[in-house]
């Protein structure tokens, strides 16, 4: 008899989610942890998870807790480094075997590398991007050095993500002792009590006039909300606007904490498109999906390099100022468009990705700032917060990272004229 610890990461979700349906298939027993990490200020003086995150964060978990317990299954949730803490509850469950997803960002596998170190029996299952590493035409070793060749070569070798898997039905009615609630822990569990109700807490996330419903099941409800009409037909030319709830998909408030999987939305997609035709525009959103996950196998391919100061061109250390990056991070400099850019983020947890482009550059090439403090506010602030998508679109900005024409720069006046002609969105950001 199997009892398996389940370890859920940035895998929120029943559906599409390999790791746990073979934990739920093979063990006999399973129990499931969400591990909080300490509460650490990052080296740019500010908290590495703010409000926003935090708050989808609790719904999301509040979510997955309500669709566990449907099966009579309680969702524990500890704080503490997962080499410690997991090993920990593993022996306070009696339980014989950790199984979780593979996560390719440098931390995530330390923590991994760490688990393994204490000799504790782990099964881990890659499950994070639309296509499988071995589905790759090249080891993931041999990554090519920008997107286009990585996409060309997809391409060329015919290669498309596999179809979403289904939750094992028979463990929604788990026979006695096929997938039990643990016992209370006197670990140093999150006090439930304490946490915000979904209620409350569903209400604090706005996005573009809209309240997204965290969890699996708000995921799926805007995926068929998404594809309900036709706009992914318009969505070529309507996902570079600074504001609206439909103009891009938003399927990355879902996908950051794992509540939709990537291959799921790229069936909706495909269901889309049986139904209503493909277009350039439909299949622009396959084209976005694969840029997460190149930056996802960059991880896999370079790990800490990408993390240098120089990132992976081996320059010089990057110049920043502190003083115009507070200026920056508080949306005080002084630049219209930027300044309701910077507002927008702090006060929403989200931004477009017009915008993002916009004010990264701005903060690297205009103010002389170290890239890394501004991905540092961008995890600190963004509720679709992607470890892999950040460090890389970050990096691609810099010039330091995959873009073969060596970095970004946009003239936030060209940008102000192109995108808010009229002013709206400057005006709207302005004075929060
Ligand atoms: C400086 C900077 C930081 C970023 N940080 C993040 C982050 O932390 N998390 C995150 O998910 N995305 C990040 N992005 C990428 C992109 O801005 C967001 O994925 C996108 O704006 C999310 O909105 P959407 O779901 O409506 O995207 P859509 O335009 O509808 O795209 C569909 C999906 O494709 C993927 N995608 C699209 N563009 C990119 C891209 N450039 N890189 C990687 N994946 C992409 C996302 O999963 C997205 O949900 C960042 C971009 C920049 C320029």
């Amino acid at each position: 008899m199997t009892h398996t610890l389940y370890w859920f990461r940035n895998d929120l979700r029943l559906e599409d989610n390999p790791a746990l349906t073979r934990a739920l298939t093979q063990a006999s027993q399973v129990t499931t942890v969400f591990v909080h990490p300490d509460d650490a200020p990052t080296a740019w003086g500010f908290e590495r998870v703010g409000p926003h995150r935090k708050t989808w964060l609790r719904c999301s978990l509040d979510a997955l807790q309500n669709d566990l317990a449907r099966m009579g299954v309680q969702l524990l949730e500890v704080r503490g480094n997962p080499a410690r803490v997991l090993p920990e509850l593993m022996r306070k469950v009696n339980a014989d075997q950790l199984g979780f997803e593979s996560l390719a960002a440098p931390e995530e596998q330390q923590a991994e590398t760490a688990l393994r170190q204490t000799g504790v029996p782990v099964v881990s299952t890659w499950q994070t991007t639309l296509i499988h590493p071995e589905q790759l035409p090249f080891s993931v070793r041999a990554l090519p050095g920008s997107f286009t060749p990585f996409r060309q070569a997809l391409e060329k070798h015919r290669i498309e993500p596999s179809q979403p898997i289904k939750y094992p039905r028979h463990a929604q009615k788990p026979e006695p002792g096929l997938f039990m609630a643990p016992p209370a822990l006197p670990l140093d569990q999150h006090k439930k009590d304490n946490a915000p109700q979904p209620e409350t807490t569903q209400q604090a996330i706005t996005l573009h006039d809209h309240t997204p419903t965290a969890g699996e099941r708000g995921a799926q409800a805007h995926l068929q909300a998404w594809f309900a009409g036709t706009q992914a037909h318009e969505y070529k030319r309507t996902r570079n606007a600074l504001d609206g709830w439909s103009s891009s998909t938003k399927f990355s408030v879902w996908l950051a904490t794992g509540a939709l999987s990537a291959r799921a939305a790229a069936h909706a997609l495909h269901v889309f498109e049986q139904r209503e035709g493909r277009s350039e525009s439909s299949g622009w959103i396959l084209f976005e999906l694969l840029w997460r996950d190149y930056f996802h196998f960059l991880h896999a391919c370079h790990g800490r390099r990408l993390y240098a100061p120089s990132g992976l061109k081996g320059r010089a250390q990057p110049t920043h100022d502190p003083e115009a990056f507070e200026r920056w991070r508080m949306g005080r400099t002084g630049h219209a468009l930027i300044d309701a850019g910077m507002n927008e983020l702090r006060h929403t947890g989200y931004l477009s990705n017009r915008m993002r482009q916009i004010v990264a550059s701005y903060c690297i090439h205009d103010l002389g700032c170290d890239w890394r403090a501004g991905a540092a506010w961008f995890e600190h602030c963004l509720i679709d917060y992607d470890v892999c998508s950040n460090t890389g679109n970050w990096l691609y900005i810099a010039g330091l990272g995959t873009d073969p024409r060596g970095g970004r720069r946009f003239n936030p006046d060209k940008q102000a004229d192109e995108y808010d002609r009229d002013g709206r969105y400057r005006q709207r950001w302005s004075a929060v």
